[in-house]
């Protein structure tokens, strides 16, 4: 991580205080800073190298933000404000201190079923929110893209004498809401770089038509949504046992093994998983698009329902 010292400074932003770099991509920074006039608090600013995008590049950037203003939904990192300098957009964003699901899933290794319930409803809801209600696709699902805000975590009340050497040990107190809450609260769907419109969110029409929309679109609509039904079995999965469902050194080998579905419940990683969550991976794991769950069949699923816990909330 940047020291305090070399954080930049972007002309246009002076109103914000950056603090630290939380992340990176091909054209951008992501830094959380503080707004000196207090209104937003913490944010997470994505500050991004226009002087280094091409038109279609930056046309793109704009798509995400015109997208994110329309979204409203609390499971979705919100849009707070955007603006740009001669070089630079700056996308001054709603701000998840937890950071990415991705770290977790490396300090934890894999998710009790109950913490891989706790986030993968969270993800639904706001897909339920995206497909059914926005019409939109986020087409970029994955543990990176998903943030969090940690649950209060509570001290113990007769912490034991620490021993030498116990130094770094962590106190063991416990996070909130207990059942396997694992610090994890509030999860956050973000970057809508790749994500698209299909249908008109004022006029509530498939995108550009009113009433005349041919067959082979209101297909394509149906097959984009269930993009993010693969990809949202790819974080079940993960999330269950650790690995991801495909992997392979070559990119070529890859790319046959997802186009064939070719996936396995690995012995021993997945001997205690129960049956139910494993029905359910398989039903989002499906090569056919037509045959794969939609959001509402993931939501009834038996292994969704089972527990009613309330969601964590962000105060
Ligand atoms: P990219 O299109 O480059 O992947 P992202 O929007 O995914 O850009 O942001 C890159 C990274 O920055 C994320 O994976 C995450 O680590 C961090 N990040 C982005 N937005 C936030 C936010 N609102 N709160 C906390 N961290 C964020
Ligand atoms: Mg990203």
């Amino acid at each position: 991580r940047e020291s305090k010292g070399k954080l930049p400074r972007y002309p246009g932003l002076e109103r914000y205080t950056l603090i630290e770099k939380m992340g990176d991509g091909a054209f951008s920074n992501v830094y959380r800073a503080k707004d000196s006039e207090g209104q937003h608090g913490e944010v997470a600013i994505k500050v991004v190298r226009k002087f280094e995008m091409n038109s279609t590049q930056r046309a793109n950037i704009l798509k995400e933000v015109q997208i994110m203003r329309n979204l409203d939904h609390p499971n979705i990192v919100q849009l707070i404000e955007f603006s740009e300098s001669k070089q630079y957009y700056y996308i001054v964003l709603e701000l998840c201190p937890g950071g990415e699901l991705f770290h977790q899933i490396v300090r934890l290794t894999y998710f009790s079923e109950d913490l891989s319930r706790h986030v993968i409803k969270q993800v639904a809801d706001s897909l339920l929110y995206l497909h059914e209600e926005a019409g939109v696709v986020h087409r970029d699902i994955k543990p990176e893209n998903l943030l969090f805000y940690p649950t209060p975590f509570i001290p113990s009340k007769n912490p034991k004498p620490k021993q030498p050497g116990d130094e770094d040990k962590e106190d063991e107190g416990e996070f909130v809401k207990g059942k396997g809450s694992g610090g994890i609260g509030l999860v956050k769907i973000a970057d809508f770089g790749l994500s698209k419109v299909i249908w008109d969110h004022q006029t509530m029409t498939p995108c550009g038509t009113v009433g005349y929309t041919a067959p082979e679109i209101v297909r394509d609509e149906r097959y984009s949504k269930s993009v993010d039904m693969w990809a949202l079995g790819c974080v079940l999965y993960t999330l269950l046992c650790g690995f991801p469902p495909f992997y392979d050194e070559s990119i070529q080998v890859l790319t046959e093994k997802v186009a064939r579905g070719q996936y396995t419940f690995l012995s021993p990683w997945w001997d205690e998983i129960s049956k139910s969550a494993q029905d359910l991976v398989s039903h989002l794991l499906t090569v056919d698009p037509e045959k794969r769950y939609d959001i509402q069949q993931f939501l009834d699923h038996p292994w969704i329902r089972q527990s009613d816990e309330p969601t964590y909330s962000a105060a």
